[in-house]
């Protein structure tokens, strides 16, 4: 049978500091045997089942993306089908051995096993989460508040260095034919994969599908974004010259475009953290290595924080993957009385198409229907918005965000709604931010409700369908606390 080192992409479409890829291309060249690079478009991603969320943007943005990375190869395979079932089919014909980069979820292992029971040989490499996964606090616990955790990886986060690009010059490519028994494959164009993909919208809330197409009948604007590493790479570039050293003063004010919007180039793997870290370093030279030296740059050392905020998610997931529907903190788990199943389908449906009464959180849903994207503090104001004041679950505000958001990383955003509904891995008690307060803080001018509600909304006088006093009150009693007995005076 013909040998073939498959490289098998999946969120990882660069070819700097790609371990799989570079591991792969070794192989080849040493052994003299074919490289095929592929990727495989799942069922999941083709199907317009809400239960297995490929949202809209993720879609386009595969379609585009997809076809560029493609290109950076004489020849490049898309399977379609189930995964490591597909490449199980082609090992029928082929002397296959395997290399993909790992990432944290369930399901990657289980397809690494469907491979492995299948005697193909797999090779995973550690990509996704740089730091090491294994790491505990001085008692043998894993991590589970994030600023020791940042303290203990910190050094190993900022030294660890991309791997080499790989040398493809003495590297022959495989072109598989077009027909391989019992094999589907696909090209990889955007006009054939725009065509595998529903062109519905939808999401699940509890056991009810929520069609975003009825409540958004206009798809987000999303040909603004970038869908290579080149374009990545100098997007990020920019940022480094332009906004890395005000990121710590900018970041949280909603009108400016103050933070790096790298979270789609590092979602998709058009960029490793490595690299943006390495990238950051030579620019600020090796100050970094210590957040508390004087020489360090203060807007540099908060995003390299930021960057482990992404780490410390992706760790937690990793070892708690029920996370994903189950609250990290036991105390809250199944036992926080949400609204009625019928008034909070009203409530999220409102929410959804930004007509809380909440100009911020109105203007935040906005932007994310328009845009595929929302300003980080924005995510935080509409997640306590949403479980806080509208006592809506928090799955189901996560799982509008699946389907909505283009830079969507499971991880992140599973523990950025578990901390604005105050049931993850944070030490703080539940936080209730105040949705004026936020926007006088972060919005002073208005700038951006009025950019995303338009000067007429914003100016005049609308109640929210749940006053914030009253709100305050009820959440606190939903979450079995107390004002008094669990002191929570202050407010966000
Ligand atoms: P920058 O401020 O430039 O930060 C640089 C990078 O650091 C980001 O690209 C991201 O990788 C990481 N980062 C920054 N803030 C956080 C954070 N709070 N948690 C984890 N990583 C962080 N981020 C996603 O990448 N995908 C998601 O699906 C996602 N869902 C979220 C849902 C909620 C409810 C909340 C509160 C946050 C969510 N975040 C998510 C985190 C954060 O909002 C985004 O990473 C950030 O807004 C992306 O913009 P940026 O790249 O300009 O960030």
């Amino acid at each position: 049978m013909q040998k073939l080192a498959v490289y098998w992409s999946r969120r990882d479409f660069r070819l700097a500091d790609n371990p799989a890829l570079f591991e792969a291309a070794e192989k080849a060249r040493t052994e003299g045997i074919p490289l095929l690079p592929l990727f495989v478009l799942e069922d999941y991603m083709c199907t317009d089942d809400p239960r297995f969320q490929f949202g809209y943007p993720s879609r386009y943005f595969l379609a585009h993306a997809l076809p560029l990375f493609a290109k950076r190869f004489p020849h490049f395979s898309v399977l379609k089908g189930k995964g490591a079932e597909s490449i199980v089919s082609l090992a029928a014909h082929y002397n296959v051995e395997v290399y993909v980069n790992e990432d944290v979820y369930p399901d990657f292992y289980k397809q690494v096993k469907k491979l492995t029971r299948a005697g193909v040989v797999v090779h995973v490499f550690k990509d996704q989460l740089t730091v090491d996964r294994a790491t505990k606090t001085g008692t043998g616990k894993h991590y589970s508040v994030f600023t020791p955790f940042k303290k203990a990886v910190w050094e190993s986060f900022v030294q660890t260095k991309p791997c080499p690009t790989p040398d493809f010059s003495e590297v022959s490519f495989y072109a598989l034919p077009p027909e391989i028994p019992r094999q589907d494959t696909i090209a990889p164009t955007l006009e054939a994969l725009t065509a595998a993909f529903p062109q519905t919208r939808s999401c699940m809330a509890g056991d009810t599908v929520i069609s975003i197409d009825a409540l958004h009948a206009e798809k987000p604007k999303l040909d603004l974004w970038y869908t290579s590493e080149s374009e990545a790479l100098s997007r990020f570039d920019s940022f480094l010259k332009e906004g890395m050293s005000g990121y710590k003063d900018n970041r949280d004010t909603l009108a400016k475009r103050g933070t790096s919007q790298m979270s789609l180039a590092l979602a998709w793997g058009l960029l490793s953290a490595r690299t943006l870290v390495s990238a950051t370093q030579v620019h600020f030279g090796e100050s970094l290595k210590n957040p508390f030296s004087s020489s360090a740059d203060h807007g540099a050392v908060h995003f390299i924080s930021e960057l482990i905020w992404r780490e410390f998610y992706k760790y937690l997931f990793f070892h708690n993957p029920a996370l994903m529907y189950e609250e990290f903190q036991e105390r809250f788990r199944g036992k926080v009385q949400w609204v009625a199943p019928e008034v909070a389908h009203q409530r999220l449906l409102l929410w959804i198409q930004g007509r809380t009464g909440y100009k911020v959180v109105d203007a935040a849903m906005l932007e994310l229907a328009h845009t595929g994207w929302m300003h980080n503090r924005a995510r935080m104001i509409v997640a306590s918005v949403l479980t806080k004041n509208l006592g809506v679950p928090w799955q189901w505000g996560q799982e509008y965000f699946r389907a909505m958001l283009i830079d969507l990383d499971e991880a992140s955003n599973n523990g950025g709604w578990q901390w604005g509904a105050s049931v993850g891995a944070d030490p703080k008690p539940i936080r209730i931010f105040n949705p004026y307060l936020q926007a006088e803080n972060y919005d002073k001018e208005g700038a951006y409700q009025k950019k995303w509600l338009g000067a007429d909304r914003f100016l005049s006088e609308v109640e929210p369908i749940v006053p914030h006093k009253e709100a305050r009150a009820t959440a606190l009693a939903r979450y079995g606390l107390s004002e008094k007995r669990d002191g929570f005076a202050r407010d966000f």
